[in-house]
């Protein structure tokens, strides 16, 4: 294959790549209530797509809502009746404090301890803020 023909199907494959990184969808929770508590069927995958663990996204919601919870397999089990729109708009939240780069508002960020403390740390542009401890 020609060098020139190699390049072009190399810059075929690129913008393809960078759009998919590119592109943010914000994960919505499904849930229901069930008695006095509300399970939240997908908090596993919500977490996994902001690339988050769910421990941590679910000490986000207790501390917001105020009630304690537990992760239990791929769900996330909280004391108290919520409706769906309640929990994703603290999803909103969360995803605004611990995902969102403050700077240059890209989602490929990763949180990093450092020192300490607990920093959000942007992949696009390096930006770096602190952000609460949970
Ligand atoms: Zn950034």
């Amino acid at each position: 294959m020609k060098y020139e023909k190699m390049l072009e199907n190399i810059y075929k494959i690129i913008p393809e790549k960078v759009k998919m990184k590119e592109r943010f969808e914000m994960p919505e929770f499904s849930s229901f209530i069930s008695g006095k508590q509300t399970i939240i069927n997908n908090l596993a995958d919500v977490a996994k797509q902001l690339r988050r663990e769910p421990e941590h996204l679910m000490k986000f919601l207790m501390k917001e809502l105020a009630v304690p919870g537990t992760v239990k397999g791929k769900k996330g089990i909280l004391q108290g009746k919520f409706k769906p729109e309640v929990l994703n708009s603290r999803l909103g939240e969360y995803v605004k404090e611990f995902v969102l780069c403050h700077e240059c508002g890209k989602h490929d960020t990763e949180l990093i301890t450092f020192e300490g403390a607990r920093y959000k740390r942007c992949e696009v542009c390096g930006a770096r803020s602190p952000v609460r401890s949970l």
